[in-house]
């Protein structure tokens, strides 16, 4: 039978307790949020929802097009603009997704003959964008400049060294100025994804880069999603004008494929100028982090301390991790459940993320919740 495999691999994963769903989520669900990647509590603002409608009744539904052909509006030049010119970098290239972002700055940066010395804990959009060039990868110990001066040192071609800014799983942070002085030391050039960082990292929310003072700076290129912190959707590259027309005409996550929604582009635009007028929410969200990560530790659950929004709380096993995110649910609270082989270290954990608008009784309750239901 065709696809019989499939359900060989269905039997183990369900003997696994790894069986992944889809829970959809109501427009008026009562749950704390905990879960969603919406730090600065944008994602429903309604001038983010204004900008997302205004932009869909001037442009329309789609973009109709590629970028290269019908597919960039005024909106998408004015976002490109304005991101640049927030995270203090010389151009911008926005793109349908942060994953296509990875996927374009990885493969367009790491030509044949290349070397791209990546993370151990880079998120997988980064892993995808390594299989897909034609550069060779070496994967180095999480978060070691050392390690990527090694890999680089006696390599004459070409190099690039990639890290995700903030890691998704644990919210723990790259050593950025260090890995910058290691790649200058071989002349290779540093790729960061601040998808966790922009918004809640640097001078308000300007990201991780600008807050290492790598903003600018001639061999860094950063990507971003839209997503998160924004509240929308896409995701961008940013960096010398020059990386930024090689990615125009070169990297095929962009060229090929339909720009990025207008209401998409708006509601960004809305959320990036809404940020620029109200800076402290950026502040806000870590400072909700740490107070998160204080909390549950004085109740003496083990928890990562965060570097920027994300808290991770180590689980004893995948099972007792799904069981306790499901508790945490029945009791109102929505957290999220990472599990191999979404985490390669097999270590399972309760997956937190601080919000800007969260009270401090809400943080209480959601505390008080994990603490209650703790396996
Ligand atoms: N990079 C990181 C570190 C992420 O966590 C994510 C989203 N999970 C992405 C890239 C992909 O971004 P997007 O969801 O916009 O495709």
């Amino acid at each position: 039978m065709a696809f019989g495999w499939i359900d060989e691999q269905a039997e183990l994963r369900r003997r696994a307790g790894l069986v992944r769903t889809l829970r959809p989520r109501a427009a008026d669900a009562p749950l704390l949020d905990l879960a969603s990647n919406d730090y600065l509590g944008l994602a429903r603002h309604p001038e983010v929802a204004e900008g997302a409608a205004r932009a869909a009744r001037t442009w329309g539904g789609g973009a109709t097009g590629s970028r290269l052909v019908t597919g960039t509006t005024e909106l998408h030049t004015e976002l490109e603009r304005e991101l640049a010119d927030f995270c203090g970098f010389e151009a911008a290239l926005v793109l349908s997704s942060g994953y296509a972002a990875n996927l374009a700055a990885v493969t367009a940066l790491a030509p044949h003959g290349s070397l791209i010395v990546s993370d151990a804990g880079n998120h997988a959009s980064l892993i995808d964008g390594c299989r897909l060039a034609r550069g060779r990868t070496q994967v180095v110990a999480h978060t070691d400049p050392d390690a990527v001066r090694k890999a680089l040192s006696g390599h004459d071609a070409a190099a690039v060294a990639v890290s995700d800014t903030v890691f998704s799983v644990d919210g723990d942070a790259a050593p950025l100025a260090a890995l910058a002085r290691a790649c200058r030391e071989h002349g290779a050039g540093l790729v960061l994804d601040d998808a966790h960082g922009l918004g809640v990292l640097g001078d308000g929310g300007r990201g991780a880069p600008h807050a290492a003072g790598l903003a600018g700076a001639e061999d860094v290129v950063v990507t971003l999603t839209l997503s998160k912190s924004f509240g929308s959707q896409g995701g961008a590259v940013l960096g010398p004008a020059r990386v930024v027309e090689h990615l125009v005409n070169t990297a095929r996550t962009f060229i090929f494929d339909t720009g990025l929604a207008p209401a998409a582009a708006g509601a960004a635009l809305s959320a990036l100028r809404l940020l620029r007028r109200e800076p402290g929410r950026a502040a806000r969200a870590g400072a909700v982090a740490r107070a998160l990560h204080h909390r549950l530790t004085a109740a003496g659950l083990e928890a990562v301390r965060p570097d920027a929004a994300v808290v991770s709380v180590r689980a004893p096993s995948p099972e007792q991790a799904v069981r306790w995110a499901a508790d945490c649910r029945a009791a109102g609270l929505s957290v999220g459940c990472f599990r191999p082989p979404s985490v390669p270290d097999g270590i399972s954990r309760l997956r937190l993320t601080a919000r800007a608008d969260l009270s401090g009784a809400e943080i209480e309750r959601a505390v008080q919740v994990i603490g209650d239901t703790r396996p």
